[in-house]
């Protein structure tokens, strides 16, 4: 989803686009002879995970990826359905100006398509048409909340978005229409980018993160998992290992997996997500320190789901990147993205977000795809009653059970910190460990070398 955030400084940005080079050239070298060699386990094929892997790879390590699930790229899933190539997880490159995904795109070859996300086309239950005026009136009072919160967020990171968001909207004096235009927008903010409605958000998390130097977010024909497969290029995964517990000594480290076998290693960056970490179905002996288990317990994990609509053709106006019914409360809001533009075909994927949308996974197999469908429905129609449908369950997944994590009132920035640091010859990683770019696809890759970094330098 879209994502609005602080500038990352131009000494920054080019910092981390030199690692990314120096990952892509990684992912091709792995020439010194294993024996001699530290041996590194690597728990989790994502991003963070692979992204460790090759850096730890670049520094000499013996490096082995376990991943419990039969493919790599965690919650980075591109699968072929309705003739074309659907993203179920991470779709976009955000920021992509000084992302250093962009740069794994260009040199894949990949094609991409920018979105803008403010080309939005809204309804009233009752099929009546929000005008364009009327749109771009909520539109301006979105940004000056926004802009309102992020300049407060510095001053008091731990207070709860909830009421500062309500006094916002209250200053901005919208009646009728354009309220629920506003409220619209602002659901597609939190729940659906953060992943957890306004009273779970602190300030500080809807404040946190950086931008690089801007650019349009952008969608990779073909699919994420594009980004992903360069990026393994040369890392040895073995799919299938679910590993239960983590054991390590001042000399060792021990992994063992559900099918019992013990892998012994010299260090291991465990790259699961943080719910998979709140589940505690990976026992560490001796437990985590203080300061890492607090901050799992106090970072939250957000939730965005996607339900995939399939027509016999596009029936939406050929500009709209977004499509919504307004009228519902915040926290139940619903955004429908055409596909066409990207798949050239008749597809669309609407958005649910935060704990609606963990009751609808809740509610069973089709409670979810019903309510965008009958939300669509009551704004656009007939036309809007799909042919085809295919609905994600983050929450669910054994292996992922969220989306991405966000900050509550609760942590703090030192908190991304806890979970990030060295703890002997054992460190975590993920999109949860990053200060800069959490809950993003490049934020969980720079995390993994930044993971890998500090571990080297340990085993050294
Ligand atoms: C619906 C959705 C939409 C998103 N949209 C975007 C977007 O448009 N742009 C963007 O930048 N980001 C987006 N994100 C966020 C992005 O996908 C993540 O931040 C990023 O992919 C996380 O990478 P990771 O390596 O930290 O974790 P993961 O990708 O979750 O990788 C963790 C790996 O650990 C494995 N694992 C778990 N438990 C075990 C175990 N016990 N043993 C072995 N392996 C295990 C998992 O199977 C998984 O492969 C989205 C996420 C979701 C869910």
């Amino acid at each position: 989803m879209a994502r609005v955030a602080k500038q990352l400084s131009r000494r920054e940005a080019l910092a981390l686009a030199a690692t990314a080079t120096g990952a892509l050239v990684a992912g091709c070298a792995d020439s010194a002879p294993a024996a001699g060699r530290k041996r590194i386990i690597v728990v989790g094929a994502g991003l963070a995970g692979l992204g460790a892997a090759a850096t730890l790879r670049a520094r000499g390590f013996d490096v082995t990826v376990v991943e419990a699930r039969e493919r790599i790229g965690g919650r980075v899933n591109s699968v072929e359905r309705f003739g074309t190539t659907i993203d179920l997880g991470a779709a976009w490159i955000h920021d992509s100006r000084g992302n250093p995904l962009t740069a794994v795109a260009k040199s894949a070859g990949l094609e991409t398509v920018a979105t803008d996300y403010d080309r939005v086309e809204l309804r009233s239950a009752g099929q009546k048409p929000v005008s364009e005026a009327i749109t771009e009136q909520a539109m301006a009072a979105r940004d000056r909340i926004i802009d309102s919160l992020y300049s407060q967020a510095d001053k008091d990171p731990r207070s709860n978005l909830a009421p500062a968001l309500a006094r916002e909207v209250r200053k901005q004096g919208l009646t009728g229409t354009s309220a629920e235009a506003l409220n619209w927008l602002l659901g597609v903010e939190f729940p659906l980018d953060r992943g957890g409605s306004p009273p779970q958000l602190s300030l500080g998390g809807f404040n946190e993160g950086e931008e690089y130097d801007g650019g349009p977010d952008l969608l990779i024909k073909g699919g994420a998992s594009q980004l992903v497969n360069k990026i393994a290029e040369g890392t040895k995964v073995e799919t299938g290992v679910e590993v239960t517990s983590i054991k390590t000594s001042r000399s060792k480290v021990e992994v063992r997996t559900r099918a019992g076998k013990t892998i012994t290693a010299d260090g291991c960056v465990v790259a699961v997500p943080l719910g998979v970490l709140k589940a505690s179905t990976i026992r560490f002996d001796p437990p985590l320190p203080s300061a890492t288990r607090r901050a799992i317990a106090r970072v939250g994990v957000g939730l965005l789901d996607k339900v995939f609509l399939s027509y016999d053709s596009a029936w939406w106006p050929a500009a709209a990147n977004q499509l919504g019914t307004i009228g519902q409360p915040l926290t139940n809001t619903i955004s429908v993205f055409p596909l066409s533009k990207l798949t050239g075909t008749p597809l669309a994927v609407g958005f649910t977000g935060g704990p609606y949308a963990a009751r609808l996974e809740k509610a069973g197999p089709a409670a979810m795809t019903a309510a965008v469908v009958e939300r669509l429905k009551a704004g656009f129609g007939e036309n809007a009653a799909p042919s085809s449908t295919l609905q994600t369950n983050w929450l669910s997944e054994p292996f992922t059970r969220g989306s991405y994590s966000y900050l509550t009132p609760q942590s703090g920035y030192s908190d991304r910190e806890a979970l990030g640091k060295l703890n002997g010859r054992l460190i975590l990683a993920g999109e949860h460990t990053s200060i800069d770019r959490p809950a993003t696809m490049d934020g969980a890759w720079l995390a993994g070398k930044t993971a890998a970094a500090r571990l080297a330098s340990k085993l050294r």
